[in-house]
Parts: C-alpha cells; sequence; structure tokens
C-alpha cells in the first residue's frame, strides 16, 4: 500500500462543528455502492463520515446466515442495531458535516421475511421517523444479469434474478422519502460515480468539498 494512503489527512475547514447530515446510499448488490463510497472517500474532506455496511460486518465476521424465517430475523435485527449505533457514534461526535451510509435502517424491509408491520414491530420503530432520519437516500440500480452483475464479492450470494428482485424491494423499501435520487444501471461507471457526487456535493457544505491535505 503506497504510503499516501496510509497517511493521515487534515482538513482545511473552517468550521469546527458541523451539522451533520445523514445519507443512505442504497441498492441491490453489485450497484457499485461501495465503489461510490470510496471515490466520496477521497473526493471531500475527512468531515464526510464513511459507515460501512452492517450486514458485511456481521456475516464476514461469521453471524449465521440462516435462511429459514428466524433465520433471516435475527440478522435483521442485528444488522438494524449495528446500523443505529455506528449512526449514532458518528452523531455524538459533533464534527462530521456527513454521514454516508452503506445501506439505511429501512434496508432492512428488503430481507426481512413476515412482512412491514412486523418489521416495525419488531424493531419498535417507525417508517417515517426512519425516513425523516436520513437527508436523502441514494439508489443505485441494480445492473441486469448481461450487463456486468457478478459475484465476485464472497459476501454477495445472491443470483442475478434475485438481485433484480431485491432492487425492486429496496425501492418499496424507501418510498415516501422526499429526498430521493435514481441512478439508472445502464449507465457507464463514470457517469454513475459523477452523478452521485454531484449530489453529495450539494448536501454537503462547501467547506467540506476540499479532499483535505495528505500529511505523510
Ligand atoms: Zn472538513
Ligand atoms: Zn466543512
Amino acid at each position: 500500500m503506497s504510503s499516501e494512503f496510509t497517511a493521515s489527512r487534515t482538513c482545511f475547514c473552517v468550521k469546527e462543528r458541523h451539522k451533520l447530515r445523514k445519507i443512505a446510499i442504497t441498492g441491490g448488490p453489485g450497484a457499485g455502492k461501495s465503489a461510490i463510497l470510496n471515490l466520496a472517500k477521497m473526493e471531500f474532506c475527512p468531515h464526510v463520515a464513511l459507515l460501512p455496511e452492517a450486514a458485511t460486518i456481521l456475516f464476514s465476521g461469521g453471524f449465521w446466515r440462516d435462511d429459514s424465517s428466524h433465520g433471516r430475523i435475527v440478522a435483521q435485527r442485528a444488522i438494524f442495531y449495528v446500523q443505529k449505533e455506528m449512526e449514532r457514534f458518528i452523531t455524538m461526535q459533533k464534527k462530521f458535516s456527513l454521514a454516508l451510509c452503506d445501506r439505511g435502517t429501512l434496508d432492512g424491509l428488503a430481507y426481512w421475511p413476515t412482512g412491514p408491520k412486523s418489521f416495525f414491530e419488531s424493531l419498535k420503530i417507525s417508517r417515517d421517523k426512519e425516513l425523516s432520519d436520513y437527508a436523502a437516500v441514494i439508489h443505485l440500480r441494480t445492473p441486469p444479469p448481461e450487463n456486468g452483475y457478478n459475484k465476485k464479492n464472497p459476501m454477495r450470494t445472491e443470483s442475478a434474478t434475485e438481485a433484480m428482485v431485491l432492487d425492486e424491494k429496496l425501492e418499496k423499501a424507501w418510498k415516501g422519502h422526499p429526498n430521493r435520487f435514481f441512478i439508472d444501471s445502464c449507465e457507464s461507471f463514470s457517469e454513475k460515480t459523477e452523478k452521485a457526487l454531484k449530489i453529495l456535493r450539494s448536501l454537503i457544505p462547501t467547506c467540506c468539498h476540499s479532499p483535505g491535505k495528505w500529511t505523510p
């Protein structure tokens, strides 16, 4: 790894405190969520926090991946709490202007086996409150099978068709959010990232637009 990546960054922001806005990046598997998050890391100042995908943290750490109804509920509840606590920690620190979340709390609805009513009851949350918690939702559409969907990611177990179905469920899960952006799968990767970065730029204060300075 080059020293550039191991070095820490300082920031040119004039403000020491920012008002935090949270953004959920959602979409079916293979849509390029992680790649866009990584680009945002290079593009913006360190006051833009990146929250990793809770499901990946859990499943890559050995959390059971059981396909029974019970097994799926247990996993989704664990994912929800990991997500919530990450968001809580970033909010507590009071220095971040933006929290870019690799999936948000309502993503769980797409994976929950027993319907939305049971999801909200089990987690003791309301749709309206969760929706209002995110300043924006960016939905990256999953590419169709002939257009680049692959299973290179070892955490990815879905087939291309399942991935498309999930993408539609995710669209439903975030229905009603007043600030939703869809980025289509047929666009080239650079078009996708340019669009996503433009949206992100519009949601953070200008002081956080510059990537800051690398200090070796
Ligand atoms: Zn900054
Ligand atoms: Zn700033």
